[in-house]
């Protein structure tokens, strides 16, 4: 199908992209997502505001063991990038696992998480590192915890005129991660996805079990007993995971189990 008819504007600076969105714009990165939802007219926006020539937002560095990662920095770029390789080489797989080459080659981490699909890759991997989004206008900018940017299926946090900038998480000596998924299809979308990350504390990030990505607070407080107790806390949560022709709920919270155990053993063995 082809997507209903839409005014497209470049913007060549932030203040012009946020303008435009205040204005009702969408923003367009990558456009792997946006486009095809277009294209199915589950979107019908009338203006694109495309961000794509902002460099600034493109861009992995560290400070101070804190990495940023630019909101429109690519999928290919964060499994090429050294320093990810070294310190979370599990936020590196789950990129590797997005979608074929050309997906990975222009889809954007802003993209992946400002869509809030519920079973996207790096979602659960940044909910796990504890990871910040900075969000930002023409006028300000805040910083808001990852997983509260994810309000619903496909719906995010932003308000109008807000953009996302950059993600940011620390990371530290001896830091140990697991990304584990089950999906139909190689390198399709997957069912259920999870993620476990060590540090200062032990952080859990789950996708598809629920309308948007989550982060297993009850199981993470469990996890000071052991891995048991963190499984039965994970049986005591009231996921609502979608049904569809794939799989049914049930199922997909059995594989959210398995994935879970996989990754903490991996991680805390
Ligand atoms: C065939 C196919 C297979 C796929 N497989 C996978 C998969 O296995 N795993 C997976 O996770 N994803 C998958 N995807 C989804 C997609 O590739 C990713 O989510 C990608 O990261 C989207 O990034 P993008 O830059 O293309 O975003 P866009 O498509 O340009 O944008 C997506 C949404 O985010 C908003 N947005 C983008 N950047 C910003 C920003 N900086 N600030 C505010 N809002 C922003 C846009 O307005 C839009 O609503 C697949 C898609 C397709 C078509």
């Amino acid at each position: 199908m082809r997507p209903a008819s839409f005014g497209y504007q470049l913007a060549s600076n932030l203040i012009d992209a946020s303008q435009a969105c205040a204005r009702g714009a969408i923003p367009l990165a990558g456009g792997q997502s946006l486009i095809a939802a277009m294209k199915s007219r589950q979107m019908t926006p009338e203006l694109l505001v495309d961000i794509g020539e902002l460099r600034d937002l493109r861009g992995i560095s560290i400070k101070s063991e804190r990495i940023r990662i630019g909101a429109l920095t690519r999928h290919c770029d964060l499994i090429r990038s050294e320093l990810l390789k070294e310190k979370v080489p599990w936020l590196c797989e789950a990129a590797s696992l997005i979608g074929d080459v050309q997906i990975r080659n222009r889809g954007s981490i802003g993209g992946n998480v400002c869509f809030a699909d519920p079973r996207a890759n790096l979602p659960p991997v940044l909910i796990s590192l504890n990871a910040t989004a900075v969000v930002g206008s023409s006028e300000s900018s805040r910083e808001v915890p990852i997983e509260n940017l994810f309000q619903g299926f496909r719906e995010n946090a932003l308000v109008a005129g807000e953009i996302l900038l950059a993600v940011e998480f620390d990371v530290v000596e001896g830091q140990k991660g697991s990304y584990r998924e089950l999906s139909p299809q190689l390198n399709g979308v997957p069912l259920v996805n999870v993620s476990v990350s060590s540090g200062n504390s032990i952080g859990v990030g789950v996708g598809g079990l629920n309308s948007c990505p989550l982060r297993l607070i009850r199981v993470e407080e469990a996890l000071v007993d052991g891995i048991g107790p963190a499984l039965e806390a994970f049986d005591g949560e009231a996921f609502e995971p979608l049904e569809d022709l794939q799989a049914g709920a049930k199922y997909r919270i059995k594989v959210g189990r398995v994935l879970l155990r996989r990754a903490l053993e991996e991680v805390l063995n």
